[in-house]
């Protein structure tokens, strides 16, 4: 055990979005338990990124008891369906990871199987036209299906919901400080951190301390020189520019991606604007070219001035080391494109309040948590390197060195297993369902070569009935479904009013 006194001042150093995610999560489960403060630098200022979201964020916001309609009010945020992939398996191809479910399983084999099988029968509509999600986002519908049947993320601004958990949190007994870390205070004796001492002067003592500092990682990493684990050959892109526009058009419920030469770009429509960053490989593109690519690539006018942005993929090689926690960016990014950063903040955030120590850090606790936090970070990383490891495309240098590239051996398995049967398994709570993986790897153009014998079980009228009663559902269910743009405007509209 490291100290013996009561953990009961918990300080958050950064007040993006991991830090108003945390203090806001912990004061509100945590009550009077523990004392929160965050401290935060608006001279500093946050990443201004990070508005594309993935579905668990629904369950997040309901244990701290948000009301979905005004927190959508409150952050401009639009429904998320999925993401439409643009120009990855080659120029001009397009495909859909939705967050649905595509189709039916059989307890001993996914949709996949049937579909691959009917493929061969005479069936030829696409694996999409059996996904409700992916079907209503093309259409531009969303609604609420009845028992939450629709599965959907939200589109959102990243500074408003920091400010919207940031009023919660504050609510719920936090308290925050700005001001500038100019130091950070280590106890002599045990070498945990004791103190952040600001610019001012101020000295805001704590027993846990959560490094939410983004990719300063002044904490974990300038203190307390944890090490990081480089990605980069796997994941290469290492810098971003992001601009605001206008919207043109009603909002769509999902998120574009589309490749470059270089990179990819991202298109995110909220209620009031849209988000657009082009994410690239500064091996392979310079800075201007990019800016100048990306204002070239834009609908709408711009908003704001370009935000540039560098990182390192990879990550801190242990979140959790002494009496300091790493949330956010400051314990690693795997880059952005499949949404899944906010998801790891939730994640790490609501496994530390399942760990926190009552009177001492228990070392087991912190190899429980870095273990865990590992696993969440390795398995994101295999599904994000996918997506560039398994491309058609040889037409840049940066293309043909992702198709070349050494891939790690647990997702070589994956590809592997999959394209030679078909299948796919879900381990140890992974967050992307076979699902995503059947989405992706197909949309990609991994072709499996053989389906589950039973589906050959079927007779062909069986499997007519099957393929058809599935379709026309889908269609049915969407054919209901309001506009997007309108279910939106309508649904915050009285949660504005209230
Ligand atoms: P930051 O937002 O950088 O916040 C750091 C905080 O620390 C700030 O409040 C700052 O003031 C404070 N701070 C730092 N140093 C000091 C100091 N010395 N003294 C006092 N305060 C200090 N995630 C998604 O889920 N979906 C996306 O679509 C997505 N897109 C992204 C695109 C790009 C290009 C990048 C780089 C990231 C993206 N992310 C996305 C990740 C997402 O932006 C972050 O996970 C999220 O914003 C959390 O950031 P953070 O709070 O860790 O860091």
């Amino acid at each position: 055990m490291i100290g013996g006194k009561r953990m009961r001042r918990i300080v958050v150093a950064g007040g993006g979005t991991a830090g108003w995610m945390a203090a806001a999560a912990i004061a509100r489960t945590m009550g009077r338990a523990v004392e929160v403060t965050l401290v935060e630098s608006d001279a500093i200022g946050t990443v201004g990124v990070g508005e594309s979201t993935i579905p668990p964020l629904i369950n997040f916001n309901r244990l701290l008891g948000i009301d979905e309609a005004a927190f959508m009010a409150a952050t401009q945020a639009t429904f998320k369906l999925g993401i439409q992939f643009e120009n990855w398996m080659l120029p001009g191809h397009r495909y859909f990871h939705s967050f649905g479910f595509t189709g039916k399983d059989h307890w001993s084999a996914g949709f996949q199987h049937f579909w691959l099988y009917g493929r061969t029968r005479g069936h030829d509509a696409p694996y999409d036209a059996y996904c409700v999600e992916l079907i209503a986002a093309l259409e531009g519908k969303f609604g609420h299906l009845p028992g939450d049947r629709a599965n959907y993320a939200y589109q959102l601004d990243a500074t408003l919901y920091a400010r919207f958990l940031r009023t919660m949190a504050e609510g719920d007994g936090a308290r925050r400080v700005e001001g500038k870390i100019a130091q950070v205070e280590l106890d002599g004796e045990s070498g945990d951190i004791a103190a952040l001492v600001l610019e001012s002067g101020t000295r805001v003592g704590g027993d846990l301390f959560l490094d939410c500092t983004g990719f300063r990682a002044l904490l974990i990493e300038q203190t307390l020189h944890t090490g990081y684990d480089d990605w980069t050959h796997w994941l290469p892109c290492d810098s971003a520019i992001a601009v605001q526009t206008d919207n043109v058009g009603p909002p769509v419920p999902y998120t574009r991606a589309i490749a470059h030469d270089a990179g990819w770009q991202w298109r995110i429509p909220l209620q009031h604007r849209t988000g657009n960053g082009l994410v690239y490989c500064s091996r392979y593109l310079g800075r201007d070219a990019a800016l100048e690519r990306l204002l070239g690539n834009l609908e709408g006018a711009v908003r704001t001035e370009p935000n540039h942005l560098r990182f390192t993929t990879g990550v801190r090689r242990r979140q959790w080391v002494r009496n300091c926690v790493a949330i956010g960016l400051a314990g690693g990014f795997a880059e952005p494109l499949e949404s899944t950063s906010i998801h790891l903040i939730q994640r790490a955030v609501l496994r530390l309040i399942r760990m926190l120590p009552l009177s001492a850090v228990s070392p087991r606790d912190v190899a429980e948590f870095n273990e865990q936090q590992l696993q969440d970070m390795t398995q994101v990383r295999d599904f994000l390197i996918l997506h560039y490891k398994a491309t058609e495309r040889r037409d840049s240098a940066f293309w043909r060195h992702c198709a070349d590239m050494e891939i790690p051996d647990s997702l070589t398995q994956k590809i592997e297993l999959f394209r030679e049967t078909g299948r796919v398994f879900r381990k140890n709570e992974e967050l992307f369902a076979e699902n995503s993986w059947v989405q992706v790897m197909m949309g990609q153009g991994i072709e499996p070569r053989a389906w589950h014998p039973i589906a050959e079980k079927l007779r062909d009228e069986e499997l007519a009935r099957l393929l058809t009663t599935l379709r026309e559902n889908v269609a049915r269910t969407v054919a209901a479904m309001p506009r997007h743009a309108d279910y939106v405007a309508s649904y915050c509209g009285a949660a504005r009013e209230q």
